[in-house]
């Protein structure tokens, strides 16, 4: 038995572009309540009934004693950075005009955390600690994703 080892990325690859298949997914139903929140400019979190804690994004079973989730609580919009990455390049090697900063952002009191853009910074001001809160793009073009927050912002 042999095992092989990815030495160089250049190894890797990577698929660009859409696959051209007819496949939907579906958000489950406490995934699409948590959509609608974000829609309605709302940060919704699942709230476990058997051990009250909160999750985020919410899921469909508490992982921890699995009661099935079935609520959804708004919590407060404020969160904190708890590790980001700052990238300069495209996936060509091209150099961005603007560097992009994506962070991983937790609530206070809630399991779990979403990874999404931190806007309105520049790389050197970012730091794990930082406080951020999200920004909602105007109501009239939010369509129940994820990409209805423009970005978690420094407060
Ligand atoms: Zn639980």
């Amino acid at each position: 038995m042999s095992f092989e080892k990815i030495n160089v990325n250049t190894d890797i690859r990577h698929w660009l572009h859409t696959i051209e298949q007819g496949y939907r997914y579906t958000a489950g139903p406490i995934g699409t309540k948590f959509l609608e929140g974000i829609k309605a400019g709302k940060l919704l979190a699942g709230k476990c009934p058997v051990c009250g804690r909160l999750l985020i994004p919410p899921k469909a079973f508490c992982q921890y004693d699995f009661a099935e989730i079935k609520d959804l609580v708004e919590i407060a919009p404020v969160g904190v950075v708890r590790t980001y990455t700052v990238v300069y390049e495209d996936s060509y090697g091209n150099k961005l005009a603007k560097p992009v900063i994506i962070g991983f952002i937790e609530f206070p009191g809630v399991v779990g955390g979403l990874i999404h853009y931190i806007i309105n910074a520049e790389p050197n001001n970012v730091r794990a600690g930082l406080k951020v809160r999200p920004v909602f793009k105007p109501e009239s073009e939010r369509r129940g994703s994820i990409t209805d927050i423009i970005g978690f912002e420094p407060i």
